[in-house]
């Protein structure tokens, strides 16, 4: 019967500022653990695009290095060569002006001298009379016995009349075993028939120094190649590298038969690194270059940056989530607390509404109780009954065996009234002394002596012995009374009077019995 609350009652306590509290620190739970997910996720989220970003970036930089470099080397090949075509094409014309066999040796010998001075790239400058022997070059002595008719480049020339320059593969020289590269032109007699060659040679080192100089990590690569794909000059320098063909590579492959300038990113023949090379083919000379940068240098930066935000980003959730857990914690503990002062506080209100020998309400919770039924009897209309409880003779009966065993009846007859009470909405308290009240709600005057009987009923078969009573045994009396509340002038007050009055007559006419007042419409 404690558990049991009007309506109202019941909204008042969901209502109650404990009860709002303990809404709130709950919700609050909730709103923490979702801050801290929604801020890790908002790191994490973060830091991904800005690692994406930064990757990309990566990339986008080594594009334009290498788009650079490539460019920048073109540009110097192009240079290097055209000067060397210039010069060969005056001194070839100057030559076959004068007749190879009219050449004024030491005239020529010091024109030469003169242009290699003045050009860093030239190694030296030779003419070969028709049979590959030395006629005159920029070097101080020109030994006798000198032939080169077995190169390459003195072979292509006596064989092929066309008078453009060539570009032949790296060799190493006769005359200082330099690596070089021969610039060469067919020399021709004025009848047209061939009259040697006119070589100019350019150190391969001139190119060596000159890609040295930019800089690139030491995986990254600059190639000079002829358009057939073999190197002429590659930085890293590897001299087993110089002559090997790059016709099989993708970009020889696949890439320049397409376009004579672009990017790829691609894996090398020559030392199996993956790079992102810049390509370019020179549209004058068929001469190419190549300048890629190792994948693993791009990235290299990239995943030091990386590692540290990622170190960074994972302190800072170790750190946010310590200190969420803390706030949990902390929470968690204050919502335990607030549920122990609940507790506390309804163990609190339930013991200050309950009789504590019987373990029925009290008179108190009477009072409240009947205060709303009346009013909710009022509002609905409904039918209100009262039931006033007291054992008769029970003066003698503490004076014949005690206090204590009267005590123990009492409980005995509490626990009766307590099982003879059924409805979830009746509440039986002890009223005061040896006497008991049963207020059952939405209940006519047939239904309250149904009840009544019952408890009278059930405190007789207990067969408590009373050597007092007439009878020998425990019994009690009742009033009942029956009211439908319309006005005003039901209230707590009438209806006890009139019970009480009721009581007073079952005592009056002998006591173990009841008396009812007939149910009238106030
Ligand atoms: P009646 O049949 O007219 O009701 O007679 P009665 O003796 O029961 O009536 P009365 O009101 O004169 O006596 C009530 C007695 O109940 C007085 C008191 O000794 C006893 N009593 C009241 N409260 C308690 C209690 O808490 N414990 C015990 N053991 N006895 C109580
Ligand atoms: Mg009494
Ligand atoms: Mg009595």
């Amino acid at each position: 019967m404690l558990g049991r609350h009007p309506p109202e009652r019941n909204a008042d306590k969901l209502t109650s500022p404990a009860a709002l509290k303990a809404v709130r620190a709950g919700s609050t739970f909730r709103l923490t653990v979702s801050f801290m997910l929604v801020v890790v996720v908002a790191f994490l989220a973060v830091e991904s695009w800005r690692t994406w970003r930064d990757y990309r970036a990566a990339f986008a930089s080594a594009r334009d290095s290498v788009t650079n470099l490539t460019r920048a080397t073109a540009q110097h090949a192009e240079d290097t060569i055209r000067q060397m075509d210039v010069l060969t094409a005056a001194l070839s014309e100057r030559i076959e002006g004068d007749g190879l066999q009219n050449l004024d040796v030491p005239r020529i010998h010091k024109l030469l001298v003169q242009q290699s001075t003045i050009m860093p790239q030239l190694h030296g400058l030779f003419i070969y009379g028709p049979d590959g022997q030395w006629i005159v070059t920029d070097k101080e002595v020109t030994p006798e016995t000198a032939n080169n008719a077995d190169r390459d480049y003195f072979q292509y020339h006596r064989t092929h009349d066309d008078r453009q320059v060539r570009i032949g593969e790296v060799v190493e020289s006769r005359s200082t075993h330099d690596l070089i590269i021969p610039i060469s032109r067919r020399l021709n007699n004025p009848d047209g028939s061939f009259a040697g060659v006119l070589l100019g040679t350019i150190k391969v080192s001139y190119f060596v120094d000159y890609y040295g100089d930019f800089r690139i990590d030491d995986k990254g690569a600059l190639v000079l190649a002829k358009r057939d794909g073999t190197i002429l000059v590659r930085r890293p320098f590897i001299a087993s590298v110089i002559g090997k063909s790059l016709a099989n590579s993708e970009i020889f492959k696949t890439y320049l038969p397409n376009s004579n300038v672009g990017i790829a990113q691609v894996r090398a023949v020559i030392d199996d690194t993956e790079r992102l090379y810049g390509y370019r083919a020179l549209s004058t000379y068929p001469l190419v270059v190549e300048a890629g940068l190792s994948q693993e240098s791009i990235i290299e930066p990239w995943r030091q940056d990386l590692l540290k935000n990622g170190f960074v980003l994972v302190f800072l959730i170790l750190v946010l989530t310590c200190f969420g857990l803390i706030v949990l914690s902390q929470l968690r503990q204050r919502m335990a607390m607030e549920r122990e002062i609940r507790h506390a506080h309804q163990t609190m209100r339930d013991m200050a509404l309950t009789d504590s020998l019987t373990g029925l309400g009290n008179r108190r919770r009477l009072d409240n109780a009947l205060a709303d039924e009346v009013r909710l009897a009022r509002r609905q209309g409904s039918a209100l009954s009262l039931i006033m409880l007291d054992v008769d003779y029970f003066k003698r009966y503490n004076d014949q065996y005690g206090h204590a065993v009267g005590d123990d009846c009492l409980s005995a007859v509490g626990r009766a009234i307590q099982q003879a009470v059924k409805r979830p909405g009746d509440l039986a308290v002890r009223y005061g002394g040896e006497e008991f009240t049963v207020l059952l709600p939405n209940t006519d005057s047939d239904g309250a002596i149904q009840v009544t009987e019952d408890i009278l009923q059930t405190i007789r078969s207990l067969r408590m012995e009373h050597a007092g009573h007439p009878l020998g045994y425990v019994t009690a009396s009742a009033g009942i009374t029956t009211r439908h509340p319309v006005d005003e002038t039901v209230t707590p007050a009438t209806l006890l009077k009139s019970a009480d009055t009721c009581l007073y007559q079952a005592k009056q006419q002998g006591r173990n019995r009841w008396c009812s007042t007939a149910p009238v419409m106030s």
